[in-house]
């Protein structure tokens, strides 16, 4: 039988088959949990040429692991990348995304529409390494530019950033990015390869939080790095990681050595060795199974989120609502650009009667779970400026559209009208 994970298939079929080939000792048509830390060698050369990188193949989980394998070859052809690395979260990705590119005294420059766990992790724990994010407003093109400088070696944003109702016009950032010769991360998370592909508007490295809509019911947290493996990361002295002999390998150099893949054998061969931020098969076995319907769940959220967020829309008791897929969204023409399947699931809304009103809001609806995670099946709220964006000072919070009177919702892939039902007596009881 053919494979059929070729890129010639559409993204239906490869979000099923990439990375699933049948099992080679078995024949089993799903993957199976490979629940084991070790890896046996044939002898002692075939152990002697793995731990040298000069053959790949397994050695311990806590670098390779088949099933995790599976899941890092479907999420990086679903991304059109050339390979990617999973993480124990989403947060463990963007570490695993800057750690080659960064050290000391060196700089990202990023959105300050970000989700509030990255605006803390970037303002805040990244110091600890000598790392400092520069925090720019990405739809002011002239002060992206200004804020890279020489030491700057990464620009991060998010396609469709949460807490929803942004995209960023990705094709102005990496044309402004590539100029510098600096490598562009996006935060995918939001959006998913299903409705964004960032590789195609210029980005070199995507990272995911899997633990929200590609696993898509809540079950396992989980991260990925993807690499474009279009960044010459030899160009300069800028990215010694990659450029330079790496002494723990003989001094093999990963760029000169693995060429489109450098990226991708670094995370393993020195994130994951090093840093230690495995994902566990299990998870990976979860997130596989959430990705074979990850184009169903994405059209519903997003047909569930339009109908909702209009409906809203027209209530006296909502003050207003920032879901891109509304006409008077200032960013409703860049949803045909960069997302042309439709803006996601993720919005907010100010309810009249401000934080009051939020959080009686929150305690009335009988649906929606309030609970502090998104891209769930299930629908879910949660008031970012008393939770996720708590930390944050009231201008980062306004920033990142988390006001105190704004509440965010995860549109998930229930009936509409029970969804609309429940926000709407919940409202009354918020609002009397
Ligand atoms: C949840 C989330 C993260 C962090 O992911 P974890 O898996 O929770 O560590 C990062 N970025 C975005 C956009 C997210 O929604």
């Amino acid at each position: 039988m053919a494979d059929p994970t070729g890129p010639q298939y559409g993204f239906d079929t490869l979000q099923i088959h990439a990375g699933a080939r049948p099992d080679p000792a078995t024949g089993a048509r799903q993957v199976p949990i490979y629940q084991t830390t070790a890896y046996v060698f044939r002898d002692a050369e075939h152990a002697a040429a793995l731990f040298n990188l000069q053959e790949v193949g397994y050695i311990y989980s806590r670098l390779t692991n088949p099933t995790i394998g599976a899941l890092q070859e479907r999420i990086a052809t679903l991304e059109g990348g050339a390979g990617a690395v999973c993480c124990s979260s989403g947060h463990a990705a963007q570490i695993m995304a800057l750690f080659p590119l960064m050290s000391p005294g060196m700089n990202v420059v990023a959105s300050t529409r970000l989700y509030g766990g990255t605006v803390t992790q970037f303002s805040q724990t990244i110091k600890r390494f000598g790392w400092e994010a520069k925090f720019v407003d990405f739809d002011d093109l002239d002060a992206v530019k200004e804020a890279i400088d020489d030491n700057t070696r990464a620009v991060f944003c998010e396609a469709v950033a949460n807490p929803g109702g942004y995209i960023t016009d990705l094709d102005a950032i990496s044309a402004i990015s590539d100029t510098a010769g600096v490598p562009l991360i996006v935060d995918n998370t939001s959006a998913t390869p299903y409705l964004c592909r960032p590789i195609e508007h210029g980005a070199t490295l995507v990272v995911h939080s899997t633990t929200k809509y590609l696993t898509g019911n809540g079950t396992v947290t989980g991260g990925c790095v993807v690499d474009s493996g279009k960044f010459d990361w030899a160009a300069n002295d800028k990215f010694p990681s990659l450029s330079q002999p790496e002494p723990a390998y003989h001094g093999l150099k990963f760029a000169e050595t693995f060429g489109p893949l450098a990226f991708t054998f670094h995370g393993i061969a020195i994130g994951l060795r090093d840093l230690g931020m495995t994902m566990n098969p299990q998870a990976a076995h979860y997130t596989l199974m959430g990705i074979e319907t990850l184009s169903l769940r994405m059209d519903r959220h997003v047909e569930n989120a339009k109908r909702v967020a209009e409906w809203l829309e027209n209530d006296p008791r909502v003050e207003y609502v920032t879901y891109a897929g509304l006409k008077s969204s200032p960013y409703y023409d860049r949803v045909e650009k960069i997302c042309p399947r439709g803006a996601g699931g993720l919005f907010t809304f100010a309810v009249k009667g401000g934080y009051d009103a939020c959080v009686k809001l929150v305690d009335n609806l009988e649906i929606f779970s309030h609970v502090a995670n998104l891209g769930d099946t299930r629908s879910l709220i949660i008031h970012s400026a008393s939770t996720t964006h708590r930390q944050l000072t009231a201008e980062q919070q306004e920033a990142a559209g988390a006001g105190p009177g704004v509440v965010r919702v995860s549109i998930g892939i229930e009936d509409a009208e029970d969804l609309i039902a429940d926000l709407d007596q919940a409202l009354s009881k918020a609002t009397a």
